[in-house]
């Protein structure tokens, strides 16, 4: 397959097609190659339009889905940014192009070792992997000026609301198990103001929060 045509096709068809017209964001996901973050099985069907399975009964996100979320996020390229569910990798990798600092958590271990191991190997040099529960944040590097959560709850957890800094925005797809809303939450003078962009459908948010 050609690797860099699919790519090309998946932004036009996918991305393009549904509105996001971000040139920085999208040059990015024509760069990144999401083929090497996918399980090996599932290569051919990486630049498809859904998710795919990652093991561990966890996915790897719709492209249009990982560029929805990152463009209402409005990275200028100067922002810490926090991640809850690392996953296969690709979100984080697509995010440290577009930001100063990543930093992603994942609960599953085996997953969390698999992306650090990918996004040293590929020299995403600004991403730091934590293997640990997301709900937490990550209160060493906080604050954070944008934080995106790519697994469903049914509420913001609040140690993210209380990691993100002044003028931060949140993105995270909010509601019940099979069907939620993607929110933006921004924080300014220490007010949240919501934004809802539609619906969608991500797995589930494990943690103590
Ligand atoms: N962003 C990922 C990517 O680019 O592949 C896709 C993430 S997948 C839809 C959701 C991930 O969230 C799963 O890997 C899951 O294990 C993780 N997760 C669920 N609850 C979590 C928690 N409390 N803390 C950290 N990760 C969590």
């Amino acid at each position: 397959m050609n690797y860099k045509k699919a790519r090309e096709h998946m932004v036009e068809s996918q991305i393009m097609n549904r509105g996001i017209l971000n040139e920085k964001l999208l040059e990015i996901m024509k760069q990144v190659p999401r083929h090497l973050f996918v399980s090996k099985s599932m290569i051919s069907a990486a630049y498809d339009d859904h998710p795919l399975p990652i093991g561990h009964g966890q996915t790897i996100s719709q492209p249009y889905m990982v560029a929805i979320m990152t463009d209402i996020l409005e990275l200028k390229g100067d922002e810490k940014v926090l991640e809850v569910g690392a996953g296969s990798g690709y979100q984080a990798a697509i995010l440290s192009k577009l930001a100063k600092k990543v930093v992603t958590v994942e609960r599953v271990k085996e997953l969390a070792e698999r992306t650090k191991k990918l996004l040293k190997k590929y020299k995403y040099e600004n991403v730091k992997v934590i293997h640990g529960d997301g709900t937490k944040g990550y209160e060493k590097n906080a604050p954070y000026n944008a934080i995106i959560v790519t697994a469903a709850a049914p509420k913001i957890p609040n140690k993210l609301i209380e990691q993100l800094a002044e003028n931060g925005r949140i993105v995270a797809p909010i509601g019940p198990r099979w069907h939620q809303e993607l929110i933006r939450i921004k924080k300014t003078n220490g007010k949240l103001e919501k934004d809802y962009f539609g619906g969608c459908i991500f797995v589930p948010l494990i943690g103590d929060d």
